[in-house]
């Protein structure tokens, strides 16, 4: 297990997707606490900090994440 460092900080973690828990909660520990390098949220924060990272960005969302960091 390698929870997330952002957990505190984060809006997905901290009550994002609340109309769907269900996924979040396998979102939360596909990414969170297994695998926080492949979270779209996690790519765009180690880059540029939690300012850059849109607050409905979700963790499966690489694509954008890979634009914003690509736009910088
Ligand atoms: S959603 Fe991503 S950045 Fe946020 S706590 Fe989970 S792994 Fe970390």
């Amino acid at each position: 297990m390698v929870q997330c460092e952002y957990t505190t900080i984060c809006a997905f973690f901290n009550g994002g997707m609340a109309d769907r828990p269900a996924i979040a909660n396998v979102m939360k520990k596909r990414y969170c606490a297994r695998n926080p390098p492949a979270c779209a949220r996690y790519m765009v924060l180690k880059t540029f900090g939690k300012d850059r990272v849109p607050v409905d960005l979700v963790p499966n969302d690489v694509d954008l994440a890979k634009n914003i960091i690509a736009e910088g």
